[in-house]
């Protein structure tokens, strides 16, 4: 069994790299009382946060702390710089919209040119189904509160006041507002903050390991959970249930990419009850999977999609969502009769953002970022899988750029260690100290590399992770 001490691990991982002239010092703890952020998603003063790692500079695949330490970006940064951190295509697009027009708004029938570009371009891009409109927000958390109260507005243009449940998934991950943190399926985000919102459900996680019956093939698991969602829709009433939100790979809970059938059944039951398909595709979108979308991957036909992140390869904060022409005219021809949607935020298709996210998803076209994606995939799904026999790894899962590790001992998904002993964490600790960054939400460990990363990095990169393997093994004997 592992050491006491182990717990106290993740406070390790900051002992070097830490610049004491960022801590605030407080008489009433005799110590360091963290920093003057709130960060997000960060434990409290007394936590690791109390040194944070700060990050200063990004070159490709690597970022560098202000200490001048590099580190592999195994996440790019959240999940997002698809392109890496010094793609100079994307500075220049920025600075030349910041020398036309920094901003102007989208309201009331005024526009600027980099945000009706962007949306052709977007409406021309997604053939998973067809697409009509398409509407800027500023994240994926507001591009996911905005597809609810779309899906209302339009409900009610339909006389169907009733119609407004949203069955979302255990362990999806949708956002932090308070509309996408009820849509999220992960407790974290409703304990203390008094959510969900009581017109979501949480329907069944996919997730074949951890949940199938003995014996139970990936078809009838599948199967099982789509007659699950069936039953609920049944409970509460189809004439209730407004719509199914979903990412093709979940992401944030766990890196989970669905059973064999998965989509096709579920998508089935959807439609038989008129209930609007969501893709969440703000993690899967432009290449991640090997496919440009998701939806192309697991032939998803949605109504209504989310994008952000890889959307400006983050270099500009950006969100949008995708209507189709059904809920596009819907609202169209009701809002003489409703009154307008009114909806949207000052830098709803912020022309900065616009023109960086043009540039992307250009250079996306340009390279063949999805072949270039399927070139460096298989080296890096197969180089951190061969690790899947580690005593302490339950599961390594992922498809594409995305890659998720859950430990578990005897590899069992009935058998996690101890939360208190840290694994995870430590595992991440040494990641780091090994120079790569990975995410670690308790004992899962998750990467999503940039498209750009090269086969040496790739290799560097399950060198990395086989040393950080190691070195958790060791404590955990
Ligand atoms: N949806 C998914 C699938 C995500 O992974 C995320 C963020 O990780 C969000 C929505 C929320 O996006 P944002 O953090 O830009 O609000």
């Amino acid at each position: 069994s592992l050491s006491e001490n182990l717990y106290q691990i993740p406070l390790l991982a900051r002992f070097y790299g830490t610049d004491a002239s960022l801590q605030k010092e407080d008489s009433t703890t005799n110590g360091f009382k963290g920093h003057d952020m709130l960060a997000p998603f960060t434990a409290g003063w007394q936590s690791t946060d109390v040194h944070p790692l700060v990050i200063e500079k990004s070159e490709g695949s690597y970022v560098y702390d202000i200490n001048g330490k590099k580190y592999l970006d195994s996440l790019s940064g959240l999940w997002c710089t698809a392109l890496g951190g010094s793609e100079p295509r994307l500075v220049a697009a920025a600075t030349a919209q910041l020398n036309t027009l920094p901003f102007y708004h989208s309201f009331w029938n005024r526009t600027t040119k980099p945000s009706l570009d962007l949306a052709k371009e977007l409406l021309e891009m997604f053939t998973a189904s067809k697409m009509a409109k398409v509407f800027f927000t500023n994240s994926g958390s507001e591009a996911n509160d905005t597809q609810v109260k779309l899906v209302w507005y339009y409900n009610n243009a339909l006389g169907r006041p009733n119609k407004k449940k949203f069955i979302a998934r255990q362990k999806s991950y949708h956002g932090s507002t308070l509309i996408a943190a009820s849509l999220s399926g992960l407790p974290a985000l409703h304990q203390k903050f008094d959510l969900p919102a009581p017109f979501v459900l949480h329907t069944d996680c996919p997730h074949y390991w951890r949940y199938a019956h003995p014996g139970e093939t990936e078809e009838e698991y599948s199967t099982r959970l789509a007659k699950n969602l069936e039953d609920l829709i049944l409970k509460e009433g189809p004439e209730t249930i407004a719509a199914f939100i979903a990412e093709p790979v979940m992401g944030a809970g766990g890196v989970i990419p669905p059973p064999a059938t998965y989509f096709e059944k579920v998508q089935a039951v959807v439609k038989k009850y008129d209930i609007l398909f969501i893709a969440d595709e703000v993690i899967c979108a432009f290449g991640r999977l090997g496919t440009m979308f998701g939806c192309d991957k697991y032939s998803i036909k949605p109504d209504l999609v989310s994008f952000a992140k890889a959307l400006s390869s983050a270099y500009m904060p950006i969100g949008a969502i995708l209507v189709s022409p059904e809920v596009s005219e819907v609202i169209h021809s009701q809002s003489n009769t409703l009154g307008s949607f009114s909806h949207g935020f000052t830098y709803s298709g912020h022309p900065v953002s616009c023109a960086v996210a043009i540039e992307a998803l250009k250079i996306y076209k340009e390279r063949n970022i999805v072949e270039q994606v399927n070139k460096i995939a298989p080296k890096f799904q197969d180089g951190v899988k061969a690790f899947s026999d580690s005593p302490i790894i339950g599961e390594i899962r992922g498809t594409g750029l995305i890659l998720g590790t859950e430990f578990a001992d005897n590899k069992s998904p009935n058998e996690p260690f101890p939360p208190e002993w840290g694994i995870g964490a430590y595992f991440g600790a040494q990641c780091e100290k090994h120079g790569m960054l990975v995410r670690v939400s308790g004992d899962n460990i998750m990467m999503s590399p940039p498209f750009i990363m090269s086969p040496a990095e790739v290799d560097e990169l399950i060198s990395k992770y086989g040393k950080a393997l190691k070195a958790t093994e060791e404590r955990v004997k």
